[in-house]
């Protein structure tokens, strides 16, 4: 069996990686050049790092990341809400697990620069994909791990309905070896207690760490995204937060920060149709609440892969995969709509953790 997979981030190069090490010819092929960094950094469940860690122990190699077990939940005025435990989470920069990933892949295997254009088909089954230089990549299965904009989702199920998540994110991401040190294994979150404002701060290693300020538009926005207007519009919403916060945006480079427009979609009816399969963000998204996204790409790749190892065929792999996977990232974009409704209209009279504990991903 030769695999193709389409996308080369967390999830295809997670799956490239199961396959490979299971001796099936695949390749993974990524339309970025060289390293795909960007969008900073992520916090990632235990049950990801599970993943990771069996991945990287086989090749004695050793993973990235920053050690959160615990969260802190505070208002603006310091009041203290919650101290939590996590169970072992860990701070990675994209970058950083990328080269992981990709140094636990063989290297003529991985072919970037390769932007998926279409796929060519036989007798209604797909053979090959083309991508936009003209290059074929011939297979038997085609795995797209493309994102949350997968192209080959759009031309196998055609537009998807996309759900305004109507909060905003500004990220960035700071040189403070001070704070760095200060809120070592912490995830600290400052959230307002009557409206839609929250700025959060994780560590990325010893020297940095990774801030966000999850807003209601409603309650202010910025047009303009230079950096000047960013900066600016920061400090204004959030000129009443505790004193560190606004050394964090003092420190930052609002250059390499940006707004994300968050968005989800409802659990799609497969993950598949004949031969071409979706994983990760191409299959299904929840809002940046649920901190899941990273975890569910992992979890995805390892089933799949488990069940293409031991199934009679590539079909009732991908059914049994569907079948095993959907309820879960389900409760993921169902969660996450409950903690965006409970950030932007917060109950009067108690408390949501703007959180969740745990996945189960026992195959
Ligand atoms: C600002 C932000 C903060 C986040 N924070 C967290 C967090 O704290 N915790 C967490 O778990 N998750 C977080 N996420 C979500 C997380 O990043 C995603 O869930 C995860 O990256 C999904 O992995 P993936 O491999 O499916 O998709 P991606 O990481 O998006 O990778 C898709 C890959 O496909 C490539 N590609 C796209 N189109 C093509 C094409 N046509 N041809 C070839 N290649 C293509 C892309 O270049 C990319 O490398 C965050 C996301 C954002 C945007």
């Amino acid at each position: 069996m030769k695999a193709v997979i389409i996308g080369g981030g967390i999830a295809g190069l997670c799956m490239g990686i199961y396959l490979h090490k299971n001796g099936v010819d695949v390749s993974v092929n990524e339309r970025k050049l060289g390293v795909v960094g960007g969008g900073h950094a992520f916090l990632m469940h235990h049950e990801g790092i599970a993943i990771l860690q069996a991945l990287a122990d086989a090749e004695d190699c050793i993973l990235p990341g920053k050690l959160i077990d615990t969260f802190v939940f505070k208002r603006p005025d310091g009041e203290l809400m919650q101290t939590m435990k996590l169970d072992d989470w860990q701070c990675f920069k994209r970058t950083d697990l990328t080269i992981c990933l990709a140094g636990l892949f063989p290297a003529s295997r991985l072919n970037d620069g390769r932007i998926f254009s279409h796929f060519i088909y036989r007798d209604e089954k797909v053979i090959a994909a083309e991508f936009t230089d003209g290059t074929l990549e011939y297979g038997d299965i085609f795995i797209a791990a493309d994102g949350a904009n997968s192209i080959v989702r759009q031309q196998i199920f055609g537009d998807i309905n996309f759900k305004p998540g109507i909060v905003k994110e500004v990220v960035g991401i700071v040189n403070h070896p001070e704070f760095a040190g200060l809120y070592t294994g912490k995830f600290t979150k400052f959230q307002e207690k009557s409206r839609g404002l929250a700025f959060g701060l994780i560590p990325t290693s010893e020297t940095e760490l990774v801030w966000f300020m999850q807003y209601d538009p409603s309650l202010g926005d910025v047009k303009d995204r230079s950096a000047e207007q960013l900066k600016t519009f920061c400090f204004s919403m959030l000129k009443h937060f505790p004193k560190k916060v606004t050394s964090i945006l003092e420190a930052n480079d609002f250059t390499t920060s940006y707004i994300w427009n968050t968005r989800d979609f409802d659990l799609l009816p497969r993950f598949h149709r004949d031969n071409v399969v979706l994983i990760g963000d191409a299959a299904h998204l929840a809002l940046p609440f649920t901190s899941a996204g990273t975890t569910n790409a992992l979890t995805d790749a390892k089933v799949l892969s488990d069940y293409l190892l031991t199934s009679m065929n590539y079909l009732s792999a991908f059914e049994a995969y569907y079948a095993h996977r959907a309820a879960e990232v389900n409760k993921h974009v169902l969660l996450g709509r409950e903690l965006r409704d409970a950030f932007i209209s917060p109950d009067s009279s108690s408390f949501t953790i703007p959180l969740i504990m745990k996945t189960t991903t026992k195959p």
